[in-house]
């Protein structure tokens, strides 16, 4: 539908430059509208993959992620803390150092892929470059790949909430369409509004890691009664200061057991390098 039309816009320009030819008086202005007919066809026709730049993408008519980037996806660290996923140096370590001092609400927090090659670079595309429909994509491998190995029993799935003016200004929430996704991949029920951020705060990534906490604390309400199992999505965690704030707030609301699912795990290695990754983590 959108070629068709594409192709009728370039043809209505190139008849219009002709008719200016003929006239000889108006052809750089004819140039410019032409130059400016391929712009808007690439744009709403983007021929190359948002992750790579490089492959042509033909399968999605809005443009997206080649197939090779889809099977570059990086696997998990296998060496994680049992609790938050965080990845360990220490071969037999079972939790990480802030979960033995700070252990979470939540049960679980699981990714499927670290921050890194073309994981990163998709989940760029899907926050920040308006690739809002790789949603149930990115929830395909999310299940696909964290279902295998968590026993799952959630009786509803939710995601981080943002705050209205967050989602006005980027004119949709990352988290809960991928939550909104992995809820119908696993027939599982979705409560968009259990979660509410009842206040503004700083952009994780914009901190250090030790000032996280203190800027999520107390920014999440959750309506109860909560079910007994919640499944929360988040797009990336680095910290996960925002999850376990959010598992407090289910909690609270009456939640027994829950579990966190994200796309994208960052690790202070991560963190370390120059591009950050999140607004949440
Ligand atoms: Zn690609
Ligand atoms: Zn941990």
């Amino acid at each position: 539908m959108y070629g068709r039309r594409a192709r009728a816009v370039s043809f209505r320009f190139r008849e219009r430059s002709r008719i200016a030819a003929r006239k000889g008086d108006a052809i750089p202005a004819a140039t410019a509208l032409q130059r400016i007919g391929r712009a808007a066809a690439r744009y709403f026709l983007p021929s190359r993959c948002l992750a790579c730049e490089i492959n042509p993408v033909e399968e999605v008519f809005r443009g997206g992620v080649c197939s090779a980037c889809w099977r570059a996806i990086p696997e998990p660290a296998t060496s994680a803390c049992a609790v938050c996923g965080e990845p360990l140096a220490a071969e037999g370590a079972e939790r990480c150092g802030r979960c033995l001092i700070h252990p979470p609400s939540f049960r679980s927090l699981r990714a499927a892929a670290p921050y890194r090659g073309s994981a990163r670079s998709i989940l760029l595309a899907f926050k920040f470059r308006g690739a809002d429909y790789l949603g149930p994509r990115l929830a395909q491998v999310v299940v696909g790949r964290l279902a295998r190995e968590e026993t799952l029993s959630a009786s509803e799935v939710t995601a981080v909430p943002a705050t209205a003016r967050a989602v006005r200004r980027r004119g949709y929430h990352p988290a809960e369409l991928l939550a909104e996704a992995v809820a119908k991949e696993l027939g599982l029920s979705f409560s968009p509004r259990r979660l509410r951020k009842i206040r503004e705060t700083s952009r994780q990534s914009a901190l250090a890691l030790e000032h996280r906490r203190s800027n999520v604390e107390g920014a999440f309400r959750a309506e109860g009664p909560s079910p007994e199992t919640v499944l929360l999505i988040d797009d990336v965690a680095t910290s996960a200061w925002t999850a376990r704030e959010c598992a407090r707030a289910l909690v609270a609301a009456g939640a027994g057991q829950v579990d966190v699912w994200c796309f994208a795990r960052a690790s202070r290695d991560d963190f370390d390098r120059d591009e950050k990754p999140s607004d949440s983590g």
